[in-house]
């Protein structure tokens, strides 16, 4: 349909329909550093390289944190509309303080934020399942070997317009259930958004790939019974008409779709609850036919069904392998309250236009 940069004589143009995810940037970045104990004034330049001494702490021991949001054009073309950014920075902050790294002022954040997305506001695509998606990071700079926690850090904020997440697109995926590796223990660094986290997961991944799964079900790291989330998401059951999600027990990234899918789907007449739930009790559950549906939930993929779970070399399909209903109906409504198509109760939604 579209193509972005909008209105943009001179600049390369992008079709909407083929964006993919994360492969293609704005033309600006934002860059804020901190040095002699203290966030240095935020800066807006053209997308850059990043030049760092080899001996730069990120490199060498993972000081790192970052965030993951969306942009969409509000139905009024002027509004662009993010959705609780508010939460994204709270938790950027959280998980800075268990990175060692320190915290940014949130209004300072939102600000500088939001002035980057309006002067990229071209960039923002428009099609169907299009947004433009906002990667906070933070990266420990010093050049030193020897582990300590950094004395100056690099803040910065890139753009990308994209599409869906998942080649499949809104359609199921294949979830292979991993009792080999775990992903993060109580105690560990498994609620923070750092890389590391990502790093762990790789080989995981890698061997789930291999096998035709698009994503990795970690299972609690000490019992290897309890389910904790997907790779990039965290994990929803239907189970009769009850929805059922891990609690946050300190191994689980706090998602901003999982909170508000637990008071969504509560809108939507079914009960909601956050539960411990075993992969023992969902695979009976998928064989006495309770077991009517299971997604997962995040920024990038916002809804993703799954079809079918491999759990010791063995099968399971899941509601035929089709989109089940409340997973349907959860994506149309939260894309419709983050694109501006239904009201918002909430004041989820903030419009950053004009
Ligand atoms: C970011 C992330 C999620 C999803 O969080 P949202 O705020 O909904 O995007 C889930 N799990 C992991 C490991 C993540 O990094």
């Amino acid at each position: 349909m579209g193509r972005v940069p909008r209105n943009r004589p001179g600049l390369e143009t992008y079709d909407e329909d083929s964006l993919g995810f994360g492969r293609i940037f704005t033309e600006h970045m934002l860059t804020m550093r901190y040095r002699d104990g203290a966030w240095q004034k935020a800066e807006i330049k053209p997308l850059e390289n990043i030049v760092l001494h080899p001996a730069a702490l990120i490199f060498h021991y993972s000081q790192q944190v970052f965030e993951g949001l969306k942009a969409f054009v509000g139905q009024n073309p002027d509004d662009i509309l993010l959705f609780r950014p508010d939460k994204n920075i709270a938790r950027f902050n959280r998980s800075c303080q268990r990175m060692c790294i320190p915290t940014i002022d949130p209004e300072l954040f939102m600000e500088q934020m939001s002035a980057l997305v309006r002067l990229d506001r071209d960039w923002i695509p428009q099609s169907p399942g299009t947004s433009l998606y906002i990667r906070p990071t933070v990266i420990a700079t010093d050049p030193f070997v020897g582990v300590k926690t950094g004395s100056e850090y690099l803040f910065y904020i890139i753009l990308s317009p994209v599409g869906a997440y998942y080649p499949e697109g809104f359609a199921p995926v294949k979830i292979m259930v991993t009792d080999k590796y775990v992903r993060a223990c109580r105690g560990g660094v498994g609620e923070a958004k750092t890389g590391c986290n990502y790093a762990a997961s790789l080989l995981a991944a890698e061997e789930a790939h291999a096998e035709g799964f698009t994503q990795v079900l970690w299972l609690n790291a000490v019992d290897k019974a309890s389910i904790e989330e997907v790779g990039t998401s965290n994990i929803f059951f239907r189970i009769n008409d009850r929805i059922i999600t891990p609690p946050l027990s300190g191994t689980i990234l706090p998602g901003v779709t999982r909170e508000s899918v637990l008071q969504l789907a509560c809108d939507l007449g079914y009960e909601c609850r956050e539960e411990n739930i075993t992969i023992d009790q969902v695979i009976q559950a998928a064989q006495d036919g309770s077991l009517k549906e299971v997604f997962g939930s995040g920024t990038a993929a916002v809804i993703s069904p799954v079809s079918s779970l491999r759990y010791r070399g063995k099968d399971y399909t899941i509601a035929d392998g089709k989109t089940g209903e409340a997973a349907h109906k959860l994506f149309e409504r939260l894309t419709a309250m983050q694109t501006g198509r239904e009201p918002d109760p909430y004041g989820w939604v903030v419009n950053i236009g004009k």
